[in-house]
């Protein structure tokens, strides 16, 4: 199971009636308390969001992490599926 990580997400205001934060950027896929991004950046710092599973749709999907988890445009979980708008 791998879920969103990016280095820098948005919170509030710039998510408008969204729960919880967004990535900013990129969306990268990372297995939970792995350091590192499934395409093999270090990703120590970076944010993780839970609330959305990899891959989420969005024009800025890593497609590295894409392909090395194994997924195809098919596996992409279109982004109003994903929890965070109640
Ligand atoms: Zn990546």
């Amino acid at each position: 199971m791998y879920f969103v990580s990016a280095p820098h997400g948005t919170r509030g205001r710039e998510a408008a009636g969204e729960s919880g934060s967004r990535p900013v950027g990129e969306q990268h896929a990372r297995k939970p308390g792995s350091p590192y991004t499934a395409c093999g950046r270090v990703a120590l710092d970076w944010r993780m969001f839970w609330e959305l599973p990899f891959p989420v749709a969005s024009a800025a999907t890593c497609r590295h992490c894409m392909i090395s988890c194994g997924l195809t445009d098919q596996h992409v979980v279109p982004a109003e599926l994903v929890g965070g708008s109640r």
